[in-house]
């Protein structure tokens, strides 16, 4: 990956007056020694994955612990009888997201986007965003590439697990990957892709990783609805001519500082957070058992 911050990866969309995608797109054919149709393949391929992965869910399958599963189907039932608040955007997006998270904690084919813990964020902003929205494939297919630029930056500048920065690397990049990919596909320009993804950053910031008995489980799959809603506010901030503040490649400093200064409990472990509390404690001995 050739670009260390938004700010090259804009200031090279300015002096060859490309679209964000498109940079990102050629820094990979660069990379890996691809064609432009090998690169956009392969890109391809990744979204049908998420796709497949989306369409094979199984309501009536349950994680290792027993807790997890099943909880996807109920909210799009929800939606459906017209109980929710959010509308059917929002509410698909929640339930793809929980369906997804599920699917990865019930060991099933998922993308890992950019961790398996997060790969529910993007596949739900994204193939809602086609489902209801009638977008095209070359138009999704572009849009994973500003989510992959968006991500490649953070991998770079901070980093995107849980064991390095906690939670707000994970769910946090995820977030801000998939507000870039809407802020695009919702006609927003490369400084409005970089402050959707700060914006998301700044939302999630300081998120630890405290998975209760060390499983990918809890709170992982539900911390995928907040990723994902957040980036659809954060997407819509920036089309709406919303700037943050910080510049977005700051924000990504701040976060790698606070995950830096994350004690390790809250990194991973298990050892801290929603793992520490009582009832978290119940689960891991009942699973040691
Ligand atoms: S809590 Fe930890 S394992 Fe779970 S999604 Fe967040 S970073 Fe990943």
């Amino acid at each position: 990956m050739s670009f260390r911050s938004f700010e090259e990866i804009l200031s090279k969309c300015k002096e060859q007056d490309k679209p964000f995608w498109r940079v990102i797109l050629e820094d990979d054919m660069e990379e890996r020694l691809v064609s432009e149709e090998e690169s956009f393949e392969k890109m391809k391929h990744l979204y049908m994955s998420m796709k497949g992965a989306d369409i094979a869910y199984d309501e009536g399958l349950k994680s290792t612990s027993g807790l997890v599963g099943g909880d996807g189907a109920r909210i799009s039932r929800a939606v459906s009888e017209g109980k929710t608040l959010g509308g059917p955007f929002i509410g698909e997006v929640m339930s793809k997201a929980l369906k997804m998270g599920e699917s990865n904690a019930c060991m099933k084919k998922i993308v890992a986007a950019p961790t398996g813990g997060a790969c529910g964020v993007i596949p739900a902003v994204l193939l809602t965003y086609e489902e209801q929205f009638g977008a095209f494939l070359q138009q999704m297919i572009e849009a994973m590439y500003v989510a992959a630029g968006v991500g490649q930056v953070i991998a770079v500048r901070a980093f995107i697990s849980g064991a390095a920065g906690g939670c707000q690397a994970e769910i946090g990049s995820a977030s801000a990957m998939a507000a870039g990919a809407l802020t695009y596909l919702n006609g927003g320009d490369g400084e409005s892709i970089a402050h959707s993804a700060a914006m998301s950053l700044k939302n999630l910031m300081g998120l630890v990783c405290d998975t209760v008995g060390g499983l990918v489980e809890i709170p992982c799959v539900k911390r995928n609805v907040g990723g994902a809603v957040i980036a659809i506010a954060s997407a819509d901030m920036a089309v709406a001519g919303i700037r943050s503040q910080i510049p977005p490649d700051e924000v990504i400093d701040a976060m790698r500082e606070v995950g830096e200064s994350l004690p390790r409990t809250l990194r991973e472990t298990g050892e801290g957070g929603l793992a520490a509390t009582p009832t978290g404690r119940e689960i891991m001995n009942r699973l040691m058992k």
